[in-house]
This record gives structure tokens, sequence and C-alpha cells, in this order.
């Protein structure tokens, strides 16, 4: 029997003649394709401008230098969510400050943000985890109220929504198209805006300050994607519907049929892309158990993340000691089933028998 991965890039012939394309162009740096993924990608989030990146990390980097955030600021944001978040926030030399997590969406809990804010704070950084929007209209009455900006991180939201309107059209947003996140270019990123100034600011950011080919008028970097990954990105985006259809179809099975964990819970007006389907392991049962039965049945799991950004060694050198009671009880409850596109219904019916043997 084949193992059942937790994550497998869905690759078909359009990606591999996309690439080829590309190759026999002699075009492979930033180029047509890529302002045309760019273009379909703003469509996607219905927003005035994307600007496509080397990755989610640098799309977190140029947003946050973007909206002028620096040393001396605080942005807050929250210590469930890979750790890019927070490093990216240490990269422009302001502190990131971390505010509890709602333990059943997983998300930042917009009710705790307002008693973070201090006179240093600038912005609020929302993640959208596994695939589920944060609840974008209380943190944006929090932050228009703070007058602070908005980015969001929805690294792992491509195509996600909350009452109607799409992920990264709230504030800044940004994406990462990492091979195993649900629209994947290998490696890649894009930052969504509706506001001009920020775009502007995103580009030069990109390559080196420059407006104008080698006249420099502010420090940039080089995060530009190739159009190598722009062609897979473009592929892939033709395909996003179907895809995202197929991992609500898959979550939905696990919904009906599991019965021994906690399924996930689905907020109200959210349209859950499902990047993770997770499940909290809790009643007295051990997750590092679990994990061992389902790899011995030849099912890959996923534990995002065993232990909180707050207490990362790296993050604790800045900021001490905090707690975040909901966030280090979930981080050691947390299950991930595989709910890819790829996977087959026998592989589903699979899935669910090993985890209801607990
Ligand atoms: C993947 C991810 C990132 C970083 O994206 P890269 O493309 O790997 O740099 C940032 N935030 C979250 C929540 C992610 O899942």
């Amino acid at each position: 029997m084949k193992r059942i991965p937790i994550s497998k890039p869905d690759i078909t012939d359009s990606e591999k003649a996309a690439v080829m394309e590309v190759l026999e162009s002699g075009f492979l740096a930033q180029g047509p394709r890529t302002a045309l993924f760019e273009e379909q990608f703003a469509q996607l989030c219905g927003v005035r401008h994307a600007i496509a990146v080397s990755n989610g990390t640098c799309a977190l980097v140029a947003a946050l230098l973007a909206n002028d955030i620096g040393p001396g600021d605080e942005v807050i944001t929250t210590p469930f969510t890979f750790m890019a978040t927070a490093n990216a926030i240490l990269f422009t030399g302001a502190k990131p400050v971390f505010v509890d997590i709602d333990g059943e969406t997983f998300n930042v809990d917009p009710q705790l943000i307002e008693a973070a804010i201090t006179p240093r704070t600038k912005a609020i950084l929302p993640v959208h985890l596994y695939g589920q929007m944060c609840e974008m209209e209380e943190i944006r009455a929090v932050a228009d109220r703070h007058g602070l900006k908005l980015i969001e991180d929805a690294c792992q939201s491509v195509g996600a929504s909350y009452k109607g309107k799409m992920a990264g059209s709230f504030g800044t947003g940004t994406f990462s198209f990492y091979a195993t996140k649900n629209l994947m270019t290998g490696e890649g990123g894009m930052v969504t805006t509706n506001d001009d100034v920020i775009a502007e600011k995103c580009r030069m950011i990109r390559s080196h300050g420059m407006k104008q080919r080698y006249y420099h008028e502010m420090v940039g970097y080089n995060f530009r994607m190739m159009d190598l990954q722009a062609a897979i990105g473009l592929a892939q985006l033709e395909r996003l519907e179907t895809m995202t259809a197929r991992r609500r179809f898959n979550a939905g099975f696990l919904n009906r049929h599991i019965e021994a964990v906690s399924i996930p819970k689905v907020r109200e007006g959210c349209g859950h892309v499902w990047h993770q389907y997770t499940v909290r392991v809790n009643g007295g049962r051990k997750r590092d158990d679990v994990v061992r039965h389902m790899n011995e049945a030849g099912i890959d799991v996923g534990v995002y993340y065993p232990v909180p950004v707050h207490k990362q060694k790296s993050i604790q050198a800045v900021i001490g000691d905090v707690t975040m009671p909901v966030a280090e009880k979930m981080a050691g409850e947390v299950l991930s089933l595989p709910v890819h596109p790829l996977l087959s219904e026998e592989e589903l019916a699979m899935i669910v028998a090993e985890i209801n043997k607990l």
C-alpha cells in the first residue's frame, strides 16, 4: 500500500507545457508571464494591484516596509503561525506583540487585540490560518479606531473569503506559493493592495528601489519572481476553483465521518479553502500517540505548529517570557490530516477508518 502524503503538488500537463514555453522563450527572469500572473491574481482577490515576489516571507517584509513599519514600532500578531510572520516583523526592526488565539478557529482572538495596543503600535498583522480567514470586520474596526495599518498574512488562504470579500482585500495582503500551499509555484509570493502608493513602494522594494531602470530612489532588495514560477502560477490559477472544490469536498467527507476527535469549526460567513484540515486531540488522548498510530497505518499527518512562536528561542531573546494559554494548549492538541485535492475516496475512507479506531 502506498503512503498517503499530507500534501502533494497538483501538477498537470498545463504546468509542464507552461514551463517549457518559458524555457523555450529564453526569458526566464521577471517578465511578461509575471505581469500576467499579477493581473489575474489581483482579479482573483478583487484588488487594484498585485506585486509578485520570490516567496511569502518576502511578501510580508515588503508589505511591512511599504507600510513604513520599522525600528521602534510594534506590530500585533498571533503566536500560532509559521515563524515567517514574526521573522518578517523582526527583519524590519519592529517588535512583534502577540495576542492569544480563539481555540475554535485557531486564529487571533479579535476581542483581545485592543488591550495589546500601546503608543508604539503601528499595525495589526492577522494570519488566516489553515485556509480560514480571521474575523476581519472586528479587526478592521479596531484598526480604524486606533489609526493602525492592517496587513493580512494570507499565505495559507489563497481564494478564501469573509462575508463575500476575498483574503488580501482588507489591508495589504501577503500570499505564499510554496510547494505545499493551495496554489503553488515551488517558491513564490504576492502582495495585494488597493493603495497605489503601497503598490509602487512594493515594486521598488522588490527591485533595489528602482522606479526607472538604474535610477534608485530608496533602499531595496531583490525580491523578484521568475517567469518560470509565474507560468506555473498561471496554470494553477486556471484550476484553482476546481482544486478548492476538491479540498472542500474532502473536508466535507472528513467532517461527516470522523467521530473520535473534534472536527474543525467554520465560522459563519467564512469561505474556508482548507489549506489544512486540523482536528484537536484531547480528552485524555496523547497527540503523539495518534501521530504514531496514523504513521504506522501509512498516513502522513502534520502538526502545525508544535511550539507557538512566542515560545521559540529566537523570539524569547527579543520579547522575554510571555504566556498565551490558548495557543500553548492548541500547540499540544492540533493534528492535521491529509485534505489535498489528489486524495481518492478510497484514501479518504482509510483516513476516517484509522482515526475512528482511536
Ligand atoms: C508559508 C507561510 C509563510 C511564508 O511563506 P514562504 O513562501 O515559505 O516564505 C508565512 N506565513 C504563513 C502563515 C505561512 O503558512
